[in-house]
């Protein structure tokens, strides 16, 4: 699975493009085919939790799926675990957040694209546990992929839930907070909280220090918007199936693809202008 054979002379590094909590992310170029791609280099000295690396190529490996960052190679170089993805040129969907507004039309699309990814993960018995908007990666034709799989859980037929708690965060549902067993309805509160984000340019709570927001998720269940009159009543009502506090009644996947919100969502093509323009901004600025 992982190659042996020094990959340096296979690619030209181009730029750093970021760092993530096991190591740093570069652009470079593929000379056997003259494109781009991304080189995740995860330093595996020190790292006490071997296992969520290996998970993390498993997963990508074997789950290939379009709104799922393809991945493609990956070497042992020294001391460090290289993993050759595809290059997402359009940043993250937290870099779209940060810089701009996005339209309800935009957010059915991006919310569309991110489900399907959800849905092919779930069919698999596989929990992302890890929806945020900085893990959503965007390519300027418009592509919308799911992407760091170091928290992903694959579920055994006889396992069916997990419960422990792996990350804390705002986008942790409320059966994680309080240490319920829990499924791949997980990823669907995170996606709801996501839509917030995209709606509101903030997590909810996310500013309720020193009140961590996952104890206040736990208090007062569904966030609520803050402005809801600004909202057509079905973006609202996609929001409110996603962020159901009973997991029984929050909607799955596959059942979301059906919302009316989602399923007259423009194609993806519609996002080209809303990445490209946000692209560009912070090209100007570098
Ligand atoms: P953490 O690992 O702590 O959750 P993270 O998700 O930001 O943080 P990484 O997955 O290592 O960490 O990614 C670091 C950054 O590199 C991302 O924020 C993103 O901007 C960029 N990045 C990651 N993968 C790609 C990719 N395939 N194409 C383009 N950019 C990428």
């Amino acid at each position: 699975m992982v190659k042996m054979e020094n990959p340096i002379i296979k690619y030209i590094e181009l730029e750093n493009i970021g760092s993530g909590t096991f190591g740093d992310v570069c652009k470079a170029l593929d000379t056997a085919t003259g494109g781009e791609v991304a080189i995740k280099k995860i330093n595996l000295q020190g790292l006490v939790r071997k296992e969520g690396t290996f998970n993390e190529l498993m997963v990508m490996k074997i789950n290939k799926h379009r709104n799922i960052v393809n991945y493609l190679k990956s070497y042992l170089v020294d001391r460090q675990l290289w993993l050759i993805m595809e290059y997402m040129d359009g940043g993250t969907l937290s870099d779209v957040i940060n810089e701009t507004h996005v339209s309800e039309g935009e957010i059915a699309t991006i919310s569309r694209e991110c489900l399907q990814g959800l849905d092919f993960l779930h069919l698999n018995d596989v929990i992302h546990q890890d929806v945020k908007s900085s893990n959503i990666l965007l390519k300027t034709d418009g592509s919308v992929k799911l992407a760091d799989f170091g928290l992903f859980t694959q579920l055994t037929p006889e396992q069916g839930r997990r419960s422990s708690v792996a990350r804390t965060s705002g986008w942790l549902a409320p059966e994680v907070v309080t240490g319920q067993p829990y499924g791949p309805k997980v990823d669907i509160w995170s996606l709801g909280i996501v839509g917030i984000e995209m709606v509101e340019r903030e997590v909810p709570y996310w500013n309720a220090t020193p009140v961590l927001p996952q104890l206040l998720i736990a208090i007062q269940g569904t966030p609520k918007l803050q402005q809801p009159n600004l909202f057509s009543p079905c973006l609202r009502d996609f929001l409110s199936c996603c962020l159901q506090t009973d997991e029984e009644q929050r909607w799955s996947a596959k059942d979301l693809l059906q919302h009316p919100f989602v399923r007259f969502a423009e194609p993806v093509s519609s996002l080209v202008p809303l990445i490209v323009s946000v692209k560009k901004r912070k090209e100007t600025r570098m």
